[in-house]
């Protein structure tokens, strides 16, 4: 949508008020409302002000005053509000006018032009599969089991499923029995179609939608890819609209990685491929999974960096407990064709030229978008460069399930880092790769590290509700 577009979509359908939204670092949006009789084309060149200091993140910036910038491309409708609103992404500019080196949205595209720029391709596509949790919500029910965050084991999950001593007197379904069944077993098929239906009405092009493989609950809806910048609007999108449908049915939508131990946790595989134009650098007719060099080089490069570039696609301390063995999360720095068991997996089903992808497998939806995709190009990007081959420095192929493998072959595999805080040293042993060209800054890289830092250890200072188990009656 252009600027006009935009004024006359006010125009048209009556909109009463322009919420104008950036993220912050962790990837939560923000938002500030101007009356639609307020906004012209000069907002468009002129901003809407506000204050910086209170954002998470932003701190440290010597003036608060800060420029929220619209992108009316991004722009739909509010499927939420009583009163008609149109949403509009910004990115955040300095009051003189320069793009705020903080601001994920201004690193998403700025490694988009880093693509351009290299003479590697014209546009790299990003397709995230994005799962989630549908609990109900205790602010609605009254009646909610909590104790069901915390099961530990299948016979503690069945004893969950009674009320009292007296009988079978509820029903949930078992552990990891929840994968595309048709109801009664899934429940929420209605609920998806109606998220589906309003991603619709704001403009994605929906995929398809199921039930996944954990508990009665975990779903995911997959959205057609689009480039860097563009797919992480959308993602964002995405999840309001799925987090405030739930919640328009009483129920409540997380996208935390492992809301419930012992079952599936919620990934956010994100498939990704570069184009030249129209032609797919990615394919290569007749080779392993038909993958290019280019291809080849790009898994290198996220492998090769993938415990630092994981401090960014996986930054909460919940993160590391999705990336176990078991649950069809990847633990093992290889690549497969069709082997969900390996950090790197390449679609071999139905894959033509164009559609020829790879799809990463380790991040989850905690991932700020804008910065994950960034840095997953700048690593591929530096595994071209470089001519990083994933072969010749034992990172692949791998055909077979990774968890059966013997602990003689196990140990010749590298893992992903064991904690957030690992993923933090990573990191600031190798961040050089997403500073090439100026995307990430230096500043922002420690900013991010510190900040992260301070999470790490407010939960580790927390009592668990496990050193119960293990220490109360010592
Ligand atoms: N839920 C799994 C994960 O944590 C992925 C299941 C799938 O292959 O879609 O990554
Ligand atoms: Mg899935
Ligand atoms: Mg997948």
């Amino acid at each position: 949508m252009s600027v006009q577009n935009v004024l006359n979509t006010i125009q048209e359908k009556g909109i009463e008020w322009v919420d104008f939204r950036f993220v912050d670092l962790s990837g939560r949006a923000h938002h500030i409302s101007l009356p639609a009789s307020e906004v012209e084309e000069e907002t468009f060149v002129n901003g809407v002000a506000f204050d910086g200091s209170s954002i998470p993140g932003f701190r440290g910036i010597e003036e608060s005053d800060m420029v929220m910038m619209p992108d009316p491309e991004s722009s739909f409708v509010d499927p939420f509000t009583a009163h008609p609103t149109i949403v509009i992404m910004c990115n955040i500019f300095t009051p003189d006018g320069e793009r705020y080196e903080r601001d994920p949205r201004s690193i998403a595209q700025k490694a988009e032009e880093y693509l351009q720029s290299s003479g590697v391709g014209t546009a790299a596509f990003f397709a995230p599969e994005s799962e989630f949790f549908i609990f109900d919500d205790v602010r609605y029910e009254s009646t909610q089991n909590s104790s069901s965050f915390f099961v530990d084991s299948e016979e503690a999950h069945w004893n969950s499923n009674r009320k009292d001593e007296g009988g079978n007197l509820s029903f949930k379904v078992k552990h990891k029995g929840g994968y595309v069944p048709v109801a009664p077993t899934d429940s929420q098929q209605d609920i998806r179609s109606e998220m589906c239906r309003l991603l619709i009405e704001s403009g994605l092009r929906i995929e398809r939608h199921h039930h996944e493989v954990a508990t009665a609950g975990q779903g995911e809806i997959n959205f057609r890819f689009d480039t860097l910048t563009k797919t992480a609007d959308n993602l964002l999108k995405y999840k309001y609209i799925v987090q405030n449908t739930a919640r328009q049915y009483g129920k409540v939508a997380t996208f935390m990685p492992k809301p419930l131990f012992g079952d599936n946790g919620s990934g956010m595989h994100v498939h990704q491929s570069i184009f030249n134009g129209d032609t797919p650098l990615f394919w290569e007719k007749g080779s392993y999974a038909n993958l290019s060099e280019t291809a080849l080089n790009y898994i290198g490069g996220i492998l090769y960096h993938a415990p630092a570039l994981i401090a960014i696609t996986n930054p909460s301390t919940n993160s590391f407990k999705r990336l176990v063995p078991g649950y069809e999360a990847p633990v093992n720095l290889v690549f497969s064709k069709g082997n969900r068991s390996a950090a790197v997996r390449i679609p071999v089903a139905a894959v033509t030229p164009k559609g020829c992808r790879i799809e990463f497998r380790t991040p989850d939806s905690t991932a700020n978008p804008y910065l994950a995709f960034a840095a997953m190009l700048l690593a591929g990007l530096d595994g071209i460069k470089k001519k990083i081959d994933p072969r010749a420095l034992g990172y692949g192929p791998l055909d077979k399930n990774i968890y059966e493998l013997s602990d003689a072959d196990k140990a010749e595999i590298r893992s992903v880092p064991g904690s957030l805080d690992e993923a933090l040293d990573a990191l600031e042993a190798d961040f050089e790769f997403l500073t090439e060209g100026g995307v990430f800054s230096k500043d922002f890289i420690d900013n991010y590290i510190a900040l992260h830092r301070d999470e790490a250890k407010a939960v580790s200072i927390r009592i668990h509700p496990h050193e119960y188990s293990l220490y109360f009656d010592l």
